[in-house]
């Protein structure tokens, strides 16, 4: 899999490129991990997480070629994301208590083998290699994550969170939904009780023979949390706030694809006085990101800058921070009173934005989400587990 490319562009291109190998052989293949060279994914999830291409493109193009029938599993997979993000919005003291846990473990003493495991010096051949790979690439097999975090957990007994902050740290997909919720499905948490065990004969069939670790543990108990809050249900609203006269609108990491997102809006802003991009990859945990992480996440928001004009034609201003008092003097700067952006799933951005609603409000200017219809109809329906969400995959497919 070549290091991707922080633009639309490129997504788009890997998007095509991909596009005739999601159907029957996916399904087949998809599970084995042969090595970075790996073509039996898409290795889209970069261009996902950020938007840089969108979940509704993705599965259009699919379907385009191959058909619901046949591109059935590839769709779920991409569903799967859609899933997790309507369900961690629904949920969010499991952010909330993920966010304080980490700053905790990291505040004191980090547990015995914690330093070697991230350093690649666990002594398992395989774990010290996928550090490596992962460090490195900033990508890690789907398949590879699980058996990651299942010989994290159980073998090593490590702290699930400081795994999940590990991988955030490091993928270039790295995800508030998706990272937190598939390190707690391990873990058996997610699904109360229900644990996933690594096994060195399933570890050497799906990567061909080339890993066949000794010595994991060949238990799996499931961890356990005081029970969650009941279950905040999904805001009917797409659009939350009043937009006034003199709208500016402003990107971020979760979404960098402004085209799309007003073309599904085109009653709520006619014209954009001014457009920026903020971003703050290294809010994703205390210890900030990795280099990796860092430049793709600056690429694509330079990429975002320069397909984002403004009415006049000015490409979009890249804030120097993502702090509350960069936002306002860029708005005041630009004589605004709404700033649109798009709506920010539960994670580090959704945080930032609540800090910087006041901070405008305090000076007249309104703070608009726009979610996209992609997510207002998918998200309600992540009220339980996957398997009834994924019966309703057809009929969102077609509504979409
Ligand atoms: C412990 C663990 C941590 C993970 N952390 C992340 C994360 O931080 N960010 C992230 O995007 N995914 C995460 N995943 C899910 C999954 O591993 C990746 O999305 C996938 O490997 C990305 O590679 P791909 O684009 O080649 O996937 P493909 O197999 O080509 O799938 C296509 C797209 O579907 C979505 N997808 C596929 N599988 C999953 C899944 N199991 N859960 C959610 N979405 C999925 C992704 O957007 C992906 O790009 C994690 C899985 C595990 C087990």
């Amino acid at each position: 899999m070549p290091t991707p490319t922080p633009t639309r562009a490129a997504g788009l291109d890997a998007l095509e490129d991909f596009v005739p190998r999601a159907g029957a052989a996916y399904a087949r293949d998809r599970n084995h991990d042969d090595g970075p060279s790996r073509s039996n994914v898409s290795g889209l999830s970069p261009y996902l997480r950020h938007r840089l291409v969108t979940e509704q493109e993705v599965v259009e193009a699919v379907l385009a070629h191959t058909g619901l029938g046949a591109a059935e599993k590839f769709v779920q997979e991409v569903f799967w994301r859609t899933y997790w993000k309507g369900w961690l919005e629904q949920n969010p003291e499991v952010w909330r208590r993920y966010r304080h846990d980490v700053a905790q473990l990291t505040a004191g003493d980090l547990p015995p083998g914690h330093h070697d495991a991230v350093e690649g010096r666990s002594g398992i051949d395989a774990m010290d290699a996928w550090v490596r790979e992962l460090v490195d690439t900033g990508y890690l097999h789907n398949h590879t994550r699980m058996w990651f975090a299942s010989i994290w957990v159980f073998t090593l007994g490590l702290p699930w969170q400081l795994g999940a902050d590990f991988f955030h740290r490091h993928l270039l997909d790295g995800d508030a939904a998706s990272n937190t919720l598939s390190w707690r499905w391990v873990a058996g948490l997610q699904t109360r009780g229900k644990t996933y065990l690594a096994t060195a004969s399933n570890i050497s069939r799906f990567t061909d023979g080339r890993f066949s670790p000794a010595g994991l543990a060949t238990t799996a108990r499931a961890l356990d949390e005081e029970a969650l809050p009941a279950r905040t249900p999904v805001d009917p609203a797409d659009v939350v706030g009043r937009v006034g006269d003199r709208v500016g609108l402003l990107l971020h990491e979760e979404d960098l694809e402004a085209g799309s997102l007003l073309a599904e809006r085109p009653d709520l802003v006619h014209t954009l006085l001014a457009t920026a991009v903020s971003a703050d990859a290294g809010a994703r945990s205390p210890s900030g990101v990795s280099p990796v992480v860092a430049a793709f996440t600056a690429g694509a928001v330079a990429d975002a800058a320069a397909r984002t004009p403004d009415a006049s034609g000015r490409p979009a201003r890249v804030l120097t921070d993502a702090a509350p008092a960069t936002v306002l003097s860029w708005a005041r700067a630009e004589g605004l009173d709404t700033v649109v952006v798009p709506f920010a799933p539960v994670g580090p951005v959704a945080e930032r934005l609540e800090a910087l609603r006041p901070v405008l409000d305090a000076e007249g200017i309104a703070l608009v989400t726009v979610r996209r219809r992609w997510d207002g109809t998918a998200w309600p329906h992540a009220a339980r587990g996957f398997f009834p969400f994924r019966e309703r995959i057809p009929a969102l497919v077609r509504q979409l």
